[in-house]
């Protein structure tokens, strides 16, 4: 029994459960045969505009960041492909080179039939540090977090640089503090939107911090005894900061 994925932009069809929410089935929604769908792992993704709800069910929208925690791990993870998918197929209709229209060469990728170019879903790689000084870490304000929030130190994989050289970077722009021994932690997917979180620790080497380029407005080094609020969503930042917590990193 596959399981639906139905979206428009970033929102979610889904059935009320008593403890949140789950993805459909596709006992309960029809989709419309002719319909552009995606089919994975036993979920299929389609636009909402082609979906037609069967047996007077009454489904509900949500946002996909918002039901985050509110249905099973792995309806939210299938969602968050499906949503990256129908997305990128959206917006990605003409070969870039020749502007004809793209065809669909496999689950996960369209073709030019006119010069044969192969067209893949984007991904942007972005790094979180967690920078300790001794028993000590880092925790930072950004702009666009809410009030009092505090979170590590993140950015942007740029053109030509390697992910230790963009962690290096990103503390030096952010912060003015020189960080050394960076280590791999581990990755996220993050589709808001198609992104890869990729997360590292690293040491203070020497500075004073100094939030320089406009996107930090606070943050110090913080104990284990008294952290800062910290971030409500399961990212990558807040499972870093918990493991710290607990003196695993
Ligand atoms: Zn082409």
């Amino acid at each position: 029994m596959k399981r639906l994925i139905l979206a428009s932009r970033n929102e979610l069809l889904l059935v009320k459960t008593d403890s949140g929410y789950r993805l459909p089935t596709e006992h309960e929604v029809n989709v419309c045969v002719g319909a552009e769908t995606f089919s994975f792992d036993g979920y299929m993704a389609s636009s909402i505009e082609e979906a037609e709800v069967l047996y007077d069910r009454e489904l509900e929208r949500r946002g996909l960041r918002e039901s985050w925690g509110m249905m099973p791990e792995e309806h939210y993870r299938a969602a968050s492909k499906g949503i990256e998918l129908l997305n990128w197929s959206g917006a990605e209709r003409y070969c870039g080179k020749d502007g004809t229209l793209l065809v669909r060469a496999t689950e996960i990728s369209k073709r030019c039939p006119e010069c044969g170019r192969e067209y893949f879903p984007r991904l942007n790689p972005a790094i979180v540090v967690l920078v300790k000084r001794g028993e000590e870490a880092l925790l930072v304000h950004a702009s666009t977090l809410r009030r009092d929030v505090m979170a590590l130190v993140a950015g942007f994989v740029e053109t030509g640089e390697s992910l230790e050289e963009c962690v290096a970077r990103e503390v030096m722009e952010e912060t003015s503090l020189e960080i050394e021994d960076i280590r791999y932690y581990g990755s996220q997917s993050w589709p808001f939107p198609h992104q890869l979180m990729i997360g590292f620790t690293a040491r203070y080497k020497e500075g004073e911090i100094r939030f320089a380029d406009g996107e930090l407005t606070a943050g110090s080094f913080f104990t284990r005894e008294a952290p800062p609020v910290i971030p409500s969503m399961p990212s990558l930042t807040r499972i870093m900061i918990d493991a710290w917590i607990r003196g695993e990193i």
